[in-house]
């Protein structure tokens, strides 16, 4: 079982990768439990010392893993030197962790009892094609901080960054075994995590409809699950707002990374005393922003990650309802022009449905009530933007959005430092963040009489 790669900006083909099987997945598990053993009987301060090591080592790797994401994935270059920077912080902040599980000491009668933070043993991480690297590390850095052994299966599309990474681990002398990237099929390697019995929590992140057999079949063993699923964010543009502003950053919000981001703002709801206002600041916006070559240090949108994806996104073109395009080259690879569209009615499919692709709709509204409304109808919610002056309106509209993560007059989604997941079917779960090390831990009580 192998598949062959292909560069989305060039439609060359490239590496050919060996897919695991399921005898090839359960030596690999039986590895990483043995490996996470001796891990955990570790000093915490080795533990942090090796864990930073891999963050130095990454650090040192930055630009190899950068134009990998270029080649295998279509990342213009600059936001692939970010991604692969963004492991590095990941690794170091979480490379604290160990020393730091401290519990508590809670008073009861006759007695201390005290709590442990236990590693859960082996954690399965599977990864989706569009961000493969930084959402590998939101699940590997904290787990192995936590003493856990990590199995790592990613995207069957994009699996050079990982693979890399699963070396730079043995070469910054992390233990043979504890974190193992397995290339693979989700129905052979992905589905073999959640049935093998020693592993005991599975991270997900992909699609809502995958992540739902994910979690039914995690059920079966009681396995703990954190799933980052899919998204259709609300960006909200206020008629107090700075318009002009929020225009010409709604682009980056929704064509980053060519929209194939969770946390893509892909439906814009402007008040309607500034919609015509907002749409001709939007137009110049769209119209100026950069697809092109991802190895031009320029770029801005490289092309869709497939074939099959570029295919899937064009059907939402055909629905009709194009205002307005931004521009993209013609010839070999998956470009595409980035497409603003205006729905006639909420219950449109470019209104509902997670596109994943280059692809905005646009949809006006009367008051606060009615934008809260419409944004909060989704049956995802993981991220979203708000554009106001108004603090007070700030406040509240960010109080009453079902969303996970949310940003005033900007359009941030990720820190490292804090933590991210969404409400509703968007997943279960956080990750990132202070706490992050937890959810990879069973907390255990222990009682000490006083007698
Ligand atoms: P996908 O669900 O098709 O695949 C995700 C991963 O699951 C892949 O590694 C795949 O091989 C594996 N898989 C597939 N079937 C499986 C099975 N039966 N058992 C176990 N594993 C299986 O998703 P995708 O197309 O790779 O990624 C796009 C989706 O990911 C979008 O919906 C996007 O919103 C979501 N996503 C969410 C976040 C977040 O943090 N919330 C981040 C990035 C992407």
């Amino acid at each position: 079982m192998s598949y062959t790669l292909i560069n989305p900006a060039t439609e060359e083909q490239m590496e050919t990768i060996a897919h695991a099987d399921v005898a090839q997945t359960d030596a690999a598990i039986e590895l990483a439990s043995q490996a996470q053993k001796k891990w955990a009987g570790l000093n915490p301060a080795d533990r942090a010392m090796l864990l930073h090591r891999f963050a130095s080592t990454v650090d040192q790797n930055i630009e190899q893993l950068a134009q990998l994401e270029v080649r295998n994935s279509g990342h213009p270059i600059s936001q692939a030197r970010w991604e692969a920077t963004h492991v590095r912080n990941v690794l170091e902040y979480y490379s604290a962790g160990p020393e730091r599980l401290i519990g508590k000491q809670i008073p009861v009668a006759g007695g201390i009892a005290v709590t442990f933070n236990e590693p859960i043993g082996v954690v399965g991480i599977i990864t989706p094609w569009n961000f493969p690297m930084t959402i590998a590390s939101w699940g590997f850095a904290p787990a192995l901080a936590a003493g856990n052994a990590v199995v790592l299966k990613p995207a069957e599309w994009t699996p050079l960054s990982s693979i890399r990474i699963g070396e730079l681990a043995l070469e910054a002398g992390l233990p043979e075994g504890l974190f193992q990237v397995i290339p693979g099929k989700g129905s052979v390697v992905g589905d073999r995590f959640l049935t093998h019995p020693k592993v005991g929590k599975i991270v997900f992140t992909g699609s809502t409809e995958v992540g739902k057999q994910v979690m039914r079949k995690a059920a079966d063993q009681v396995k703990r699950v954190t799933l980052e699923l899919g998204g259709k964010s609300a960006n909200i543009v206020f008629a107090d707002a700075d318009v002009d502003k929020a225009a010409a950053a709604a682009p980056s919000s929704v064509f980053e990374n060519a929209g194939q981001d969770c946390c893509a703002r892909s439906r814009i709801l402007v008040e309607a005393s500034v919609y015509d206002r907002f749409m001709e600041g939007l137009e110049k916006s769209v119209k100026a922003y950069k697809v092109g070559d991802p190895t031009n240090e320029a770029t801005e949108m490289g092309p869709l990650v497939s074939k099959k994806h570029f295919e899937n996104v064009e059907q939402y073109l055909s629905d009709g309802n194009v205002a307005f395009r931004g521009n993209a080259p013609t010839g070999k690879g998956y470009f595409m022009a980035p497409a603003v569209l205006t729905p006639g009615k909420l219950t449109d499919r470019c209104m509902t449905e997670e596109i994943f692709g280059p692809v905005v709709s646009v949809y006006r509204f009367k008051d606060e009530a009615e934008a809260l409304e419409i944004a909060n109808s989704s049956e995802y919610g993981l991220s979203g933007s708000i554009w106001t002056r108004d603090l007070g309106r700030g406040i509240r509209v960010s109080r009453a959005l079902e969303s996970g993560n949310l940003s005033v007059n900007s359009h941030s989604s990720v820190r490292y430092n804090t933590p991210f997941g969404g409400f509703k079917q968007s997943g279960l779960g956080r990750e990132l963040g202070p706490d992050a090390p937890l959810h990879f831990t069973e907390e255990k009580t222990v009682y000490y009489p006083a007698d």
